[in-house]
């Protein structure tokens, strides 16, 4: 690095340490740890000030699904940009929301027939249990006003959707603040009995949904659930039928199954949505992250007509879902998410990612066997380790340990970007990555495991 780059660099860090405060970091942190200035964006590829370049082996937080600044989405945003920036969305229309809802619906199953907008993720999770319970009351129901989740799940970090998330790093200081939750135990396959397949693990976890669905549903508006992967809960999966059945019960006892998809969504595990490989109808389906392509903070809740007519009535009934946030729908990010999807289909998307995900999974197999790694899973185009003290008894390493940062650090020494979760390391990449590409990153990841596990 010359020292002109290097000054240029410290330059900006200083900078930026000066106004801004990060997500998720304790900012002390950045005594040891760099900040990492991004330049540009090419593909997988991103470039800092100094020309070093990093496999993007996470897609930016689960949100890029064809590459930094793909030359297809750019040219639509760009056309969009000289006819429409922002219009608001209550009283008026705009073709990118109109096309953009059409294809989202077009997507699901023939039951869901309305697309709502909201800003991102866990706005989208809120609006979601509002609209739950607001169905019910203008039903008639008004004892309902609980929400059932999973132990280990994460729908976001407002009050909401924190309610309703059950990991302690991010809940456990603002419990004072928040909503009450039913959790039930998560189907979780890693700690099974490892006699049981997964099916019949989830099955018999299944049992204690049951029961506490049997028990409340007087009381309960909604179970949410992440399908198939509990992604910020160190991408800990489960096993299909657990859906199958979950959205049976549901169905009996006059409760809402909301999906919250909005990390496993848009080909993710395998599927288009993850649900799907249950073969089952949400009531309400959330959408975020790859939404956009992994270019504009946009959410989108998707659901039935028997609950949109709920709400259909005489403005003087007070029944109207009333959720509104001032850039609801932006045309851009709208022009965007419709790029992405116009995308899946030239690409032949899933298919392809098939063909990833089984190389991936034949590349990285060589892992199983490290002393440290207790599992190797993965469902479509992603793929997590789970390293551990002991492998045979599954004892985690002490958190205060750090391990991933030791993994990450080793990942950004090597120019890829991976960011672990814990003692979980994982690989979630945009869906246009060559064989080249993942054989480099295994590589990293397999140099970082032994970093890590040392
Ligand atoms: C990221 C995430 C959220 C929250 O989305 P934000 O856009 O970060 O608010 C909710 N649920 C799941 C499953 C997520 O992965």
């Amino acid at each position: 690095m010359s020292s002109k780059n290097k000054n240029n660099l410290d330059k900006i860090v200083e900078r930026d340490l000066k106004v801004l405060w990060h997500p998720c970091t304790q900012m002390k942190d950045h005594e040891d740890i760099p900040l990492i200035p991004i330049k540009s964006g090419k593909g997988v590829w991103l470039k800092d000030y100094n020309g070093k370049k990093y496999i993007d082996a996470i897609s930016s937080w689960w949100v890029n699904l064809f590459g930094h600044c793909n030359p297809y989405i750019n040219k639509k945003i760009k056309i969009q940009l000289k006819n429409l920036e922002h219009v608001l969305l209550a009283g008026f229309t705009h073709m990118p929301a109109i096309n953009l809802s059409e294809k989202l619906i077009k997507l699901t199953p023939k039951e869901i027939t309305k697309c709502f907008f909201t800003d991102n993720g866990s706005s989208s999770i809120d609006a979601a249990m509002k609209m739950s319970f607001h169905y019910w009351k203008n039903k008639g129901f008004s004892k309902k006003k609980k929400f059932i989740a999973l132990t280990n799940s994460y729908h976001g970090e407002t009050l909401g959707s924190l309610s309703i998330s059950n990991i302690d790093l991010y809940k456990k200081t603002y419990k004072g603040i928040l909503k009450n939750t039913i959790m039930v135990k998560s189907p979780d396959c890693f700690y099974k009995d490892q006699r049981d397949s997964d099916k019949k693990h989830t099955i018999k976890i299944f049992d204690e949904m049951f029961k506490v669905i049997k028990k409340n549903h007087n009381e309960v508006c909604a179970v949410i659930i992440e399908p198939l992967v509990q992604c910020a809960g160190y991408m800990r999966m489960y096993h299909e039928i657990y859906l199958t059945m979950l959205k049976q019960v549901c169905t009996k006892y006059n409760i809402h199954l909301i999906v919250d998809e909005i990390a496993v969504g848009f080909g993710r595990t395998g599927t288009m949505f993850a649900f799907e490989q249950s073969k089952i109808t949400p009531d309400i389906i959330c959408l975020s992250k790859g939404i956009t392509g992994g270019y504009m903070t946009l959410s989108s809740i998707l659901t039935t007509e028997e609950i949109y007519s709920a709400f259909y009535d005489e403005y003087i009934k007070l029944n109207a879902f009333l959720h509104s946030h001032s850039y609801t729908a932006n045309p851009i990010a709208c022009t965007a998410a419709c790029a992405s999807l116009d995308l899946f289909k030239k690409l032949d998307v899933l298919k392809n990612n098939l063909k990833l995900s089984n190389y991936i999974q034949n590349r990285i197999s060589h892992l199983a066997d490290h002393p440290n790694i207790a599992e190797i899973r993965q469902k479509g185009m992603i793929t997590a380790i789970e390293m551990v003290k002991d492998k045979k008894k599954r004892i985690p390493y002490n958190w205060k340990e750090r391990r991933g940062i030791r993994a990450y650090l080793y990942g950004l020494k090597n120019n890829v970007l991976i960011r672990p979760l814990g003692n979980v390391i994982y690989f979630m990449p945009p869906y246009i990555i060559t064989l080249k590409e993942i054989d480099k990153v295994v590589d990293v990841i397999t140099g970082a495991v032994n970093e890590a596990t040392k």
